[in-house]
């Protein structure tokens, strides 16, 4: 007789685990017990050497599918007399944790929902230690149901038996619930008491009738109706303010995918992933959808139902309906009845509510096939807050306040990085509660007290003000460039430190010299970096407004660069109000409130506008997606462009090229054609680029990053010239390519640069 003690570390909380160990106990005849702490899972055996052998190899190879072990400890010892194996109670410590992710109904819970004879049919929270609600119930750590928002039902007998019971699926299942002793869906308005059936029914029939409703999902509130009704969908637009952005679909099930959507392996693969996300997908040309779904897109963003109540709404309903967060527009997503009752009562109709509370908030993800893989671009349920595993074990715990767009925040802890969800624009007094709260939450459940704090350099973002204010004497604060933190978020993601050609590609950036940034060649590491090639400066006539007015930054680059003839100038502004020709002419001789760019995103948007695609834009980067949206994938064309060196650096000038484009559109060449030439113009310059440093720096590796990935023929077209010229090309796999992966990378400079190696 042997005695083992054994610590486990990872996601090994909430995943069936100690039930699994359970079971391994009991298959090697092991006496002693298991349980959870804050930070681990702690096993105490006492048992013959070839059973604890048996045991230790099992461990990692049978674990439950959604725990990842990342350490395991192990410290034989003399036995200690054990007579049975059990599970005991929690014990609290000072360490942290990992909790798994909300996950996707799985298939056994699946069968139970549709199975008439058990006695969970139809309940619209059925869940199990493998699927259910994770990390939007939880307040506190160890994982245990009165530190979730699950404490307030008590559990009937039944569920109480499958809950202790070691050999069921429900095993220590915390929110584990039954239509006799769970939480309930009712409608809002409803008469009488109906059932959990009755509610989704009448819900669905008000969907029919073109209402919008409210639902209550697993990280907030959602906005629904029939996707194929016009007036509804322009209805929901017109009430939540938000105008030209696509809404994403929820679709019963793969067949009705394929019946909008031609999605390709990788996409189908995401789709059905645990993490259900949304996913951008080539849509059929026949998809019979409302306009307003996705106007001027060639994509949709669909996803398929991830609980049980979406299940049995979208049964029901048997067809595509809008799920959109519940919000109005820049808002962050509402989570509380009487929160949703109050914000959302001017844009739905009706409400299906529930009383199991949301302690998180979180938006769905979004996900699109760039390049190899399927990359997240929102990246909130179910995917956050599973930490990164990081290169290195950082020396002090840091927080990283991300960028003032699509922000997220992230905090290092030892060999960890918890990026959060996707908070938002950091614009209003609610995103930037939001972003308090997740903080809060994020610092109490992983115990988590940065000692250095890392920011943009923009001095006016409001998540520069947040870090410089946080409250934490003492702390270090180091800024962070933004395009250097596009960079070094990539690198990490490949566990990558040496320098490396980084193209970042984006919209704006502070740069350090006064000018806007955004299309950045740079020789960079961790600790640092050098500008080695950028685009040609171009004036943002008007500033912040020319991104909502793509047509100023086609007057900008028509003049400035293109050295248009004052007839050739005339004949572009000649459509415009006469009040705005006046004042970009005076912008353009005084540059007064024009500040130089050299942005990839505003030359993607001032293309759109030369060639009449879009003049104002409704959200950021609307002119730029409808650009990739017309562009020919089959067409190889290709435009001028020039490499200038200025004082040791390459500059780009894309003059040629929008010449080439506009005169093309003058002589009515194809839209696709063109869109299409552009398209491939800039992976050849940025290609001839990283030639040129690959020779001057003798650097081999290239890191894309930015919100230009999000490009997807963009990232193809680099991607290809990278390889066949023997680059080795590292792009974004778990984080997103445009500001929402800021945060990690600011966090990694932080550390580099506060003693870590
Ligand atoms: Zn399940
Ligand atoms: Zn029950």
């Amino acid at each position: 007789m042997h005695g083992l003690s054994v610590r486990v570390r990872g996601t090994v909380q909430g995943v069936g685990f100690r039930p699994f160990i359970f079971e391994l106990a009991e298959r090697y005849r092991l006496t002693g017990w298991v349980r959870n702490t804050s930070s681990q899972v702690e096993i105490e055996l006492d048992g013959e050497e070839a059973a604890l052998d048996g045991f230790l190899r099992d461990l990692r190879e049978r674990a439950p599918p959604l725990a990842r072990i990342d350490a395991v400890e192990i410290e034989r010892r003399a036995p200690s007399g054990f007579s049975s194996f059990e599970i005991v109670a929690s014990e609290h410590d000072e360490g942290s944790g990992t909790i798994p992710p909300d996950t996707a109904t799985c298939d056994a819970c699946l069968a139970e929902l549709l199975n008439p004879s058990e006695r969970r049919y139809h309940y619209p929270f059925t869940n199990c230690t493998h699927c259910g609600p994770r990390f939007t119930i939880i307040e506190s750590l160890p994982y245990d149901r009165p530190r979730t928002t699950m404490r307030c039902f008590a559990m009937c007998d039944d569920c109480r038996r499958e809950y202790t019971d070691p050999r069921d699926r429900r095993f220590h299942a915390q929110p584990i619930a039954c239509p006799a002793c769970g939480p309930r869906v009712w409608r809002h308005g409803g008469v009488g008491e109906p059932g959990a059936e009755d509610a989704i029914a009448v819900g669905v029939l008000l969907l029919r009738e073109g209402k919008i409703l409210a639902v209550k999902g697993l990280g907030g509130f959602q906005l629904a109706c029939d996707a194929t009704n016009d007036e509804a969908v322009a209805r929901l637009r017109a009430r939540k303010r938000r105008y030209g952005k696509p809404f994403a679909l929820m679709v019963p099930d793969m067949a009705w995918v394929r019946r909008l959507c031609e999605p390709t392996e990788l996409e189908v693969e995401a789709l059905s992933s645990r993490e259900r996300p949304i996913v951008l997908m080539r849509r059929q040309p026949q998809a019979s959808v409302a306009p307003d779904v996705a106007p001027g897109l060639d994509t949709l963003g669909l996803m398929l139902p991830y609980t049980p109540l979406h299940r049995l709404l979208l049964d029901e309903f048997a067809g595509p309906l809008v799920m959109t967060s519940g919000n109005l527009s820049e808002e962050p997503i509402a989570i509380g009845n009487r929160e949703a009752l109050d914000r959302l009562a001017d844009i739905a109709d009706d409400f299906l509510l529930h009383d199991r509370d949301i302690y998180a908030r979180y938006d769905d993800s979004v996900v699109r096939v760039l390049g190899e893989a399927a990359v997240p671009i929102r990246r909130a349920r179910s995917f956050a807050p599973d930490p990164l595993a990081l290169p290195f074990t950082t020396r002090h715990q840091i927080l990283a306040c991300g960028a003032q767009q699509k922000n997220t925040f992230c905090l290092l802890e030892e060999e960890k990085a918890f990026l959060s969800q996707h908070i938002g624009d950091l614009e209003n007094l609610e995103t930037l509660e939001h972003f308090q709260a997740a903080l809060a939450a994020f610092r109490r459940l992983f115990r988590i007290d940065p000692e250095v704090i890392a920011h943009d350099m923009h001095p006016d973002y409001l998540s520069t003000r947040v870090a410089q204010k946080y409250p934490v004497p003492g702390a270090v604060r180091v800024a962070v460039q933004h395009h250097h933190a596009h960079v070094v978020s990539a690198m990490v993601e490949h566990g990558v430190s040496d320098r490396v050609i980084g193209v970042a590609y984006d919209g704006t950036g502070y740069g350090p010299d006064g000018a806007i940034w955004g299309g950045e060649i740079l020789v960079a590491d961790w600790k640092g970096f050098q500008r080695v090639a950028h685009l040609r400066y171009a004036p943002m006539l008007g500033g912040e407004a020319a991104i909502r007015k793509p047509y100023r930054m086609a007057a900008g680059y028509v003049w400035s660069l293109c050295r248009a003839s004052e007839a050739e100038f005339a004949a572009f502004i000649g459509t415009l109000p006469i009040g705005e020709r006046i004042i970009l002419r005076r912008q353009l001789d005084s540059r007064f409130n024009s500040p130089p760019t050299s942005s990839c995103g505003r030359l993607f948007d001032g293309a759109a506008a030369l060639l009449g695609i879009r003049a104002e834009a409704l959200y950021e980067g609307q002119a730029a997606v409808e650009l990739e949206a017309l562009a020919d994938p089959q067409a190889d064309d290709l435009y001028p462009f020039d490499l200038l060196r200025v004082e040791q650096r390459w500059v780009i000038d894309p003059a040629a090229t929008l010449r080439a484009l506009w005169c093309d559109h003058r002589m009515g060449r194809p839209i696709p054609v063109i869109a299409a030439a552009f398209h491939n113009t800039v992976a050849a310059f940025t290609f001839e680029v990283c030639r040129a440093v690959r020779d001057a720096y003798r650097l081999n590796r290239v890191v894309l990053s930015g919100g230009c990935f999000q490009n997807a023929l963009l990232t193809r077209r680099l991607l290809d010239r990278l390889r066949v010229a023997g680059f080795e090309v590292l792009t974004h796999r778990r984080v997103p390519p445009n500001d929402g992966g800021i945060s990690l990378g600011q966090a990694v400079v932080a550390h580099a640069l506060t003693g870590g190696a």
